[in-house]
């Protein structure tokens, strides 16, 4: 393993935080994997996995069986981890700007050079080498100035030029689940099977630009800007929740990390036998489907039922129930679906977030991510 750390800008002078990168393989060797986790700071079980597969990367390291190259993030975040109110980490908001960590990551379309056109043709592989170099250039051009956006431009330029970009989160209380480009279901695949993903959710286009979409999103809009040259999807980015906040726990990430390993040895970055594949526990559904269910009035939130269970349109998935008066209103969804994810909360105000649902029914539009 080489490790190095990025420098951050300093916060209080005198105090150097940085990024710590750690890097498995012979540099440059392709496939190039790109994992990092927790970039909403308090994330755990993401940085838990990280912990477990680091051992094993370690180990077939030492067995040489490393044939690409891997680049572990283990902390994406240090700025947020370090960001306690009261005794509670907050780490999905900067402190300073109230801005999203996962949200506004800089577009490198915005900066890349015009005569990249010039120089794409026929070959695919000269395309992508092409592009990549036009993307890393336009990345390293991005200005920044506050510590999260520093923070951000050291995460893409480390992850824009890999073959398989994982951002590892997780959510609230919640099964395993993704979220990726349509265009990536097929090649992601065999990873959900792995890691028993219970939702597989796609958009072409979620809004406000997570880190994901940053690093994949140049490759179809290239493709379509550019019908006479053959563009593959040579960045294939997901974000991944593994489960919800309070699922740490050794054999959990243990298995995850087997899970990633089997993936990486299937795309030729891990030498060894071809890993078995196990049937999906889901199908893809479009994210335009996930529903949101909120609480329609503040009260108590007593869930009726759990992350992972299959319901039906007219389900009543919690009641809120108000403690001065003794209503309770029953919440139920309009799709038929997984309840995928569940807020840690028990008391909410009208309004609040109480879950979400991967339905098959489109139910929204415009932008697709919480807050
Ligand atoms: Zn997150």
């Amino acid at each position: 393993m080489r490790s190095e750390a990025i420098p951050l800008p300093s916060a209080v002078p005198g105090v150097q935080p940085s990024l710590s990168v750690q890097r498995f393989g012979a540099a440059g060797a392709r496939p190039r994997f790109h994992l990092q986790a927790s970039i909403h700071a308090d994330e755990i079980p993401a940085m838990l996995a990280v912990h477990h597969l680091r051992r094993r990367l370690n180990a077939l390291e030492q067995a040489g069986a490393i044939a690409g190259e891997i680049v572990l993030v283990p902390v994406a975040n240090p700025i947020g981890l370090g960001q306690q109110l009261l005794g509670t980490p907050i780490g999905r908001f900067d402190f300073a700007t109230g801005a999203n960590f996962n949200r506004h990551f800089p577009d490198p379309m915005a900066l890349l050079d015009p005569g990249l056109a010039a120089r794409l043709g026929g070959d695919e592989a000269r395309n992508v080498a092409a592009i990549r170099d036009a993307l890393e250039a336009a990345v390293a051009a991005v200005p920044a100035t506050t510590p999260a956006e520093h923070l951000k431009r050291a995460l893409l330029s480390l992850a824009i030029g890999a073959d398989v970009v994982l951002d590892m989160h997780c959510d609230s209380e919640a099964v395993m689940h993704f979220y990726t480009l349509p265009g990536l279901a097929e090649p992601f695949a065999p990873l959900a099977a792995l890691l028993g993903v219970r939702a597989m959710l796609l958009a072409d286009e979620s809004g406000d630009h997570p880190f994901d979409e940053a690093c994949s999103r140049p490759w179809p809009l290239l493709r379509a800007a550019h019908p006479g040259s053959p563009i593959p999807l040579a960045c294939q980015s997901a974000t991944i929740e593994f489960r919800g906040e309070g699922d740490v726990d050794h054999a959990l990430a243990a298995a995850d990390a087997e899970a990633l390993i089997a993936y990486m040895t299937l795309r030729g970055a891990v030498r060894g036998p071809a890993p078995v594949i196990p049937p999906p526990r889901c199908a893809p559904t479009p994210l335009a489907a996930s529903e949101p269910l909120v609480a329609p009035v503040p009260g108590i939130v007593v869930f009726r039922r759990a992350p992972g269970d299959a319901v039906a349109a007219g389900d009543v998935i919690a009641d809120i129930v108000d403690p001065v008066t003794g209503t309770e209103t029953p919440v139920a969804c309009v799709s038929s679906g997984v309840f995928y994810a569940r807020t840690n909360l028990r008391f909410l105000g009208a309004g609040g977030r109480l879950g979400k649902i991967a339905g098959t029914t489109l139910v929204r539009t415009g932008k697709l991510l919480s807050p």
